[in-house]
């Protein structure tokens, strides 16, 4: 049995910066196509850098007959050019989107006529009606910036009544976060799905970095064990795959409504993760287990 059957998946891509990076994204893709996802979404930068490369990858993927999700940040950003792009997506067939307020890169300043990923998820509506259907982060080990978990839990409360349709998680180890997390949002009224986003563990001093930054915490028991790897990939490949799957059926036996993927444009983890919670997912004694 396929687990998007009985689990929707979706996963993400970033924007290749290379001709050489598009070709082997697009080979990354049709692997993982064989999960078939229920859509797969490309990154946004904010400042505009690789804005071209999230539309050109968004284009390969619905021209690839797959459902295509683009990120959209606002932050830097004019309602004239949000209204131009939005006008670029839909033309393109593009039906869902993942709202952001971003990140600028430094020396960028603040300015941009959008403060939250809430207004930009309000202007979408305002602009577009219903044409979109719109994904909002969130944010279960509390966003780096927010001033309490409970006013983050309060903005993320704004972003869906602005009009979202669903939303992904940051990235954790930690199950029980997004427990409370989706429990807490239930409590003020969100009901929305809140998807949890998966990060396959590839390489020990990226994933530092990146939670660093993101504000999503390796738990000391994951880092510590990563750290004694050293070098030895394939003892933390290892590792990785069974942390992350463990995590995955801790969330799917709780109940989580689907699992999205940051493949870092990478094919093998997620499809190794979902071919060992495939074969748990057996229906009966001896039946036979579908892995593509
Ligand atoms: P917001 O929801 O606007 O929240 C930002 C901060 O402001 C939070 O601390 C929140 O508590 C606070 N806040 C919100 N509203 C209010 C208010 N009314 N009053 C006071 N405080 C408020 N970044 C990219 O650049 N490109 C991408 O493609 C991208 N994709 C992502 C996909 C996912 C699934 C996730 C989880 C993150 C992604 N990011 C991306 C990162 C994201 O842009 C950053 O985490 C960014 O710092 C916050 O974006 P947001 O949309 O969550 O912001």
């Amino acid at each position: 049995m396929n687990l998007s059957k009985t689990l929707p998946i979706s996963i993400e891509f970033f924007p290749p910066k290379t001709p050489e990076g598009v070709e082997k994204l697009r080979l990354v893709r049709q692997k993982l196509y064989a999960l078939q996802p229920e859509f797969c979404s490309v990154t946004f930068g904010a400042g505009g850098s690789t804005q071209e490369g999230t539309f050109a990858a968004v284009r390969d993927i619905l021209a690839e007959g797959m459902n295509a999700a683009s990120h959209l940040s606002c932050i830097g950003a004019t309602r004239v050019t949000v209204r131009e792009h939005l006008a670029r997506l839909k033309e393109m067939g593009v039906r869902r989107l993942v709202a952001l307020r971003g990140d600028l890169p430094s020396g960028y300043g603040t300015g941009g006529e959008f403060h939250y990923a809430s207004d930009l998820v309000a202007y979408i509506r305002s602009e577009t009606g219903d044409d979109f259907h719109i994904e909002v982060a969130a944010y279960p080990e509390v966003h780096p910036q927010a001033k309490s978990p409970g006013g983050d839990l309060q903005a993320f409360a704004t972003k869906v009544a602005a009009g979202a349709n669903s939303a992904i998680t940051q990235y954790f180890y930690n199950a029980d976060a997004y427990f409370r997390f989706v429990e807490d949002a239930d409590a003020l009224g969100v009901s929305v799905p809140i998807v949890p986003g998966i990060m396959p563990i590839a390489s020990s001093t990226q994933l530092m970095r990146f939670s660093d930054a993101c504000g999503a915490e390796i738990p000391r028991w994951i880092r510590l064990r990563l750290q004694s790897f050293g070098d030895d990939s394939a003892s933390i490949h290892a590792f990785g795959l069974d942390v992350v799957t463990s995590l995955c059926e801790q969330l799917r036996a709780g109940g989580a409504p689907g699992l999205h993927f940051y493949s870092m444009n990478q094919s093998a983890a997620i499809l190794e993760i979902c071919a060992r919670l495939n074969h748990q997912d057996r229906p009966e004694e001896g039946a036979a287990v579908e892995l593509s």
